[in-house]
C-alpha cells in the first residue's frame, strides 16, 4: 500500500504539531506519523513548560520572547476547540538570580534591551517580596550531596535578581500538542499514531518519503525529523548524521515533585531559575513545588544511547535537587517517596536548537531542543515551514541564510544561527538554560 503527502513530519510533539500546523495553514498536505499512540506523548509529555526570555544568545532570547505572545493568547493561535480541553497558561513571570556564572545578568539584560523586553533589578533585601522564606545566602558552587561542604554557605548573600514579567507557564504541556493536533486537522492536517517511521526513502538524490513499521509507504517529496530524543536515530535513517557538524543526544532528566514550602501557593508562585543553587523552579498543581536542574558540571550528564529503553526510575539525581533548592527554601521539607517526572533531552553541541534542512534535499530537521524549546514551539513551526517553502523553491539557505520575521515583536533573524553546520556557540551556559 501507499499514499501520496506534500509532506510528512516525524513526530507529533509540540514542536511536530505546530510544524504540521503552519505547513498545513501554507496549503501543504501534510503527514504526521508517530509511534506513541497520541499527541504530545513524548518527551512533550515530561515537559516542566516554562515560558521565560533569558536565554544567552540574542537568537535564543528572541525566538523565546515571540513564543511567549503565541501562549499569552493560546485561542488566537490554535483558533479552534479541543473537545479534549485547552491548556491554560499562568503568567507568573519570573526571578532569576545574578551569578557570577551569568554575569550578573548583564548580557541577557543588554538582549532583553535590545528586543524590548521588560525586566526590573531586583535588590537581595527585596527577593523575599518573589519567593516567601527564601534564605539568600550565596551556596556556589554546586557539590554533591557527598561533599562536606554541601548545605554551607560560601557567602553571605547572593547578588541579587533579576524578575522577567513576560514569563509562566503551561498546566498541560501534552494537552496542548494536542490543541495545536486539532488546529492542523482544522486546515486539512493528517495525523497517525502507533506507526513508527522505519525508513527514510530517497529516489535521484532526495527524499521521497517514508516506510512506516507495517511496511507501507507514504511517499513525499518533503520529511521534517521532529523525533525529539530520537532525532539522531531518524538523521541516521536518512544518512545525514555524518554529514553535520552538530550532533544531538538523548540525555536523561529527572523533575521532582515535593510541597510547597510555606507561604508559596499555586496561585501566586512564581518562576525561578537560581544559578546559585543551580535549580529552577515553579508552582505545580495540588500546592506542590516542581524542582529541575541547571546542570552543574559537578553532576556529570546521563547520556543515553538507547531512548527507547532507559531507566524510568527515580536516582539519586532527584534527592540531589531537591536538596540544593532546600538551600534556598529552608522550610521545604524532603518527601521519603520520590515524585516528578523522568524523561529525555534531545541535546546538541551547545545546547541550542538545530531549525535546518540538511544535505539531502527534501529532508529538514527541527531538533536539539536541549530541554528548553518548548516555549519557542509556536515559532519553531513557523520557522520549519518557512524554511521548507525557501528551500523547495530553489533558495540555498546554506549559501545565503533565509531572514525569518518575528512578527509580534517586529523583529529580523537569521535563520542561520540554526544550522546543522554552525561553529560550537561559546555563549552558550552549556545547560538547560540555552
Ligand atoms: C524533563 C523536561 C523538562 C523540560 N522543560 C522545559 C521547559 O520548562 N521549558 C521549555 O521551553 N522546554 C522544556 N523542555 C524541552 C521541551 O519539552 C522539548 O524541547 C519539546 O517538548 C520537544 O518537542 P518535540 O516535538 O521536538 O519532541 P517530542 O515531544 O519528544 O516528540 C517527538 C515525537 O517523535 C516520535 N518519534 C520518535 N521516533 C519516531 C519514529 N521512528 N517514528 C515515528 N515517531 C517517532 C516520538 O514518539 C515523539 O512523540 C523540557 C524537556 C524535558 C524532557
Amino acid at each position: 500500500m501507499s499514499e501520496k503527502y506534500d509532506a510528512v513530519v516525524i513526530g507529533a510533539g509540540i514542536i511536530g504539531a505546530c510544524t504540521a500546523f503552519e505547513l498545513a495553514r501554507k496549503g501543504y498536505r501534510t503527514l504526521s506519523v508517530d509511534k506513541l499512540p497520541e499527541a504530545g506523548h513524548g518527551s512533550t509529555s515530561g515537559s516542566c513548560a516554562i515560558i521565560r526570555t533569558h536565554y544567552s544568545a540574542h537568537e535564543t532570547c528572541a525566538l523565546a520572547y515571540e513564543g511567549w505572545h503565541y501562549w499569552k493568547d493560546w485561542m488566537a493561535y490554535v483558533g479552534v476547540t479541543d473537545e479534549r480541553g485547552m491548556i491554560t497558561y499562568n503568567d507568573t513571570g519570573a526571578l532569576v538570580m545574578k551569578t557570577q556564572a551569568n554575569h550578573r545578568l548583564e548580557r541577557v539584560c543588554d538582549v532583553m534591551d535590545r528586543l524590548g523586553c521588560p525586566y526590573e533589578h531586583v535588590a537581595v533585601e527585596d527577593i523575599e517580596a518573589y519567593l516567601p522564606g527564601v534564605d539568600t545566602r550565596s551556596y556556589t558552587p554546586a557539590k554533591t550531596l557527598d561533599d562536606p561542604g554541601f548545605g554551607t554557605p560560601t557567602g553571605d548573600s547572593v547578588i541579587g535578581a533579576v524578575f522577567f514579567p513576560r514569563a509562566g507557564y503551561v498546566n498541560d504541556p501534552k494537552l496542548s500538542a494536542q490543541n495545536v493536533q486539532r488546529a492542523a486537522e482544522a486546515h486539512g492536517a493528517a495525523f497517525r499514531f502507533n506507526t513508527p517511521v522505519t525508513r527514510i526513502l530517497t529516489e535521484n538524490g532526495r527524499t521521497s518519503g517514508v516506510e512506516l513499521s507495517d511496511g507501507s509507504v507514504v511517499h513525499a517529496p518533503v520529511v521534517i525529523n521532529v523525533a525529539g530524543p530520537h532525532s539522531s536515530k531518524i538523521n541516521e535513517m536518512a544518512g545525514v548524521a555524518s554529514t553535520m557538524k552538530m550532533s544531538t543526544r538523548a540525555l536523561r532528566h529527572e523533575v521532582a515533585h515535593v510541597p510547597a514550602p510555606e507561604g508559596f501557593t499555586e496561585a501566586k508562585g512564581v518562576i525561578s531559575s537560581d544559578n546559585d543553587v543551580h535549580v529552577y523552579t515553579r508552582p505545580e498543581r495540588g500546592n506542590n513545588l516542581l524542582i529541575g536542574s541547571e546542570d552543574p558540571e559537578c553532576d556529570g550528564r546521563d547520556w543515553i544511547d538507547d531512548p527507547d529503553g532507559f531507566d524510568q526510575n527515580f536516582t539519586a539525581q532527584w534527592r540531589t535537587m531537591v536538596m540544593r533548592a532546600g538551600q534556598r527554601f529552608p522550610k521545604l521539607g524532603i518527601p521519603d517517596t520520590a515524585r516528578g517526572v523522568v524523561a529525555l533531552y534531545d541535546v546538541s553541541d551547545d545546547w541550542m536548537p538545530i531549525y535546518d534542512k540538511s544535505d539531502l534535499p527534501g529532508f529538514y530537521m527541527a531538533c536539539g531542543t536541549s530541554g528548553n524549546q518548548y516555549k519557542t514551539a509556536p515559532v519553531a513551526g513557523k520557522i520549519m515551514a518557512a524554511l521548507v517553502e525557501a528551500c523547495e523553491a530553489g533558495h540555498d539557505h546554506d549559501a545565503a541564510p533565509v531572514t525569518f520575521h518575528l512578527d509580534h515583536i517586529d523583529r529580523d533573524i537569521s535563520l542561520g544561527f540554526f544550522s546543522r553546520n554552525r561553529e560550537i556557540n561559546m555563549n552558550s551556559s552549556f545547560s538547560v538554560i540555552g
